[in-house]
């Protein structure tokens, strides 16, 4: 059911309130140039229009979206934390629905890491076991983000460096990674390098972790946790190429509205307020911030919702592509179509497995461990197989395009490109118009960096696939195994 606002009913945040927030004075460096205002700069104002688009979605659909924080405000349903087992529905199908307005395309919407800070306040006994300070802090900042339904992105990768050491162990080079400089009265100073900030252009906030693995006595130093504006003096966002600079509608559909960007964040001599700082000095505490709290089952769950949706769009598109050129009913091209469905479907069905078939922890109800271990090392194998896919049915159809929408104002280009661009079920404009945003998902600069994403943004697979093994029941497939020589044994 949608609601629009209603005046004097409970509102949540707008686009347009977004849209004022986020030009506050951050330093972003791209191509040469350090802006201080970004967010109408080609390379980033039609992935700023996209969140301002979800918050307008989210006000003007208010039931499905939000739930009532305090009488005063409502809030995304990310920030809830699930009791009952509607609630945790409720949330997946707010997922689901935001995902839709960016068709899959936008990672990193405000609903991941929003979930992420969720996950650790329904496990905030593990921060209190870690330190009563530091789990207060949480708790506050928590509260302080949920009733501006902030928007966070988070930077929780150590930087590539040199991964055969750990980072204190580089003695040369020991603030490559972001680390403590000193304490102060009021907090700690860092500096360093984090990756890798998809969205860091986009968000008011930015959360810093360690998934890393780091070693006792070793890098105390970088074993930190918090959370600061991003526009803290000090943090400097270093921009990757942009895919939407010079890009249009017609020539680049997806890579001009949803290129949420990627960033390497350095923090220069940066104050962490105490009040700020949820995890310091203890190792294992950065691991067990995510993997014994639900922060990586609630993001993820919210990963796997938006991965849902982009493999039906990628499905759909390969088939209007397919029917474009006239293979569609080829036997051999519904067998690759029916395999794409079939990913499709699958990557559906352990979404709806993780919000179906939770467990309960303490007062909570979250998705089950080992099954989102398993969907994050499914996803990271699925999507390249079928980006493969896409790649096999479109053929150089993807490539034998107008160079570009200029093409089009041109009357003889214009005439030879509706010669050319034949299709007996669509008109040569449409046929152009597919191919272009089949390559702009799967070839483009965009489309390869969302491949890389999806391989990559919940770890490299060998630790995807370590976790899984980590919480297999394997007694109990060993059980079942050796319960089939329970006749035979005799022969001992
Ligand atoms: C597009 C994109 C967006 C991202 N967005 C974010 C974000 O918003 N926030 C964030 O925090 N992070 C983000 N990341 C970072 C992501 O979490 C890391 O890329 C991921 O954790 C892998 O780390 P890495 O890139 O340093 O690769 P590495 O850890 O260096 O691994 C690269 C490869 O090296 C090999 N390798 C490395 N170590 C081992 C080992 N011990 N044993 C065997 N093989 C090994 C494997 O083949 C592995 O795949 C993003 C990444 C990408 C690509």
């Amino acid at each position: 059911m949608s609601t629009s606002p209603r005046s004097g009913a409970a509102q949540a945040r707008t686009g347009q309130q977004y849209l004022s927030a986020i030009d506050d004075g951050r330093q972003v460096f791209i191509n040469g140039q350090c802006l201080t205002r970004h967010s109408q700069h080609p390379a980033f104002s039609g992935a700023v229009a996209s969140v301002a688009g979800l918050y307008d979605y989210q006000a003007s659909h208010l039931e499905d979206m939000t739930f009532d924080l305090d009488g005063q405000r409502r809030v995304s349903k990310a920030w809830e934390l699930p009791q009952r087992h509607e609630q945790l529905l409720g949330r997946a199908h707010a997922s689901l629905a935001w995902a839709r307005q960016s068709l899959g395309w936008l990672g990193r919407s405000p609903d991941h890491v929003s979930a992420a800070l969720s996950g650790m306040l329904t496990h905030i006994e593990v921060f209190e076991a870690h330190c009563p300070d530091r789990a207060a802090a949480l708790k506050s900042y928590f509260a302080y983000a949920r009733e501006r339904d902030l928007y966070l992105t988070y930077t929780i990768v150590n930087p590539q460096g040199d991964r055969s050491r750990s980072p204190g162990e580089h003695a040369q080079n020991l603030y490559h990674t972001l680390g403590v400089v000193k304490e102060t009265d009021a907090g700690v100073i860092v500096t360093g390098a984090k990756m890798l900030g998809t969205a860091a252009v986009l968000a008011d906030e930015v959360l810093v972790g360690v998934q890393n693995p780091l070693k006792p006595g070793v890098d105390e130093r970088y074993a930190l946790s918090f959370a600061l504006p991003l526009n803290t003096p000090g943090i400097k966002i270093l921009s990757r190429v942009s895919y939407a600079e010079g890009s249009n509608r017609f020539d680049h559909p997806l890579s001009s509205r949803f290129d949420e960007n990627d960033a390497l964040i350095y923090f220069d001599n940066v104050l962490v307020p105490w009040e700020r700082l949820f995890v310091y000095g203890d190792t294992g505490m950065c691991r067990r911030q995510f993997h014994s709290t639900a922060a990586e089952v609630l993001m993820d769950t919210q990963s796997l919702a938006r991965l849902t949706t982009k493999l039906h769009f990628l499905t759909g598109l390969a088939q209007r592509m397919t029917e474009i050129t006239g293979v569609s009913d080829f036997p051999a091209v519904r067998e690759l179509l029916g395999e794409m469905a079939c990913n499709t479907l699958m990557i559906e069905g352990l979404f709806k497995s993780l919000i179906h078939c939770p467990v309960t922890q303490g007062k909570y109800v979250v998705p089950d461990k080992k099954h989102l271990y398993m969907c994050q090392a499914v996803a990271q194998s699925v999507y390249p197989k079928f980006i493969e896919t896409l790649r096999k049915l479109a053929g150089g159809g993807v490539i034998m395009l107008p160079s570009s929408v200029d093409d089009l104002a041109n009357p003889q280009a214009r005439a030879l490109m509706e010669q050319t661009q034949y299709s007996s079920v669509a008109s040569p404009l449409e046929r152009v118009q597919v191919m272009k945003l089949a390559w702009d998902a799967m070839g483009s600069e965009f489309g390869s960096r969302h491949l890389q994403y999806e391989m990559f943004y919940s770890g490299p697979h060998f630790v995807a696939l370590s976790r899984v093994h980590s919480e297999y029941d394997w007694e109990g497939a060993k059980a079942l195994a050796c319960s089939a020589l329970a006749e035979t044994a005799e022969f001992r």
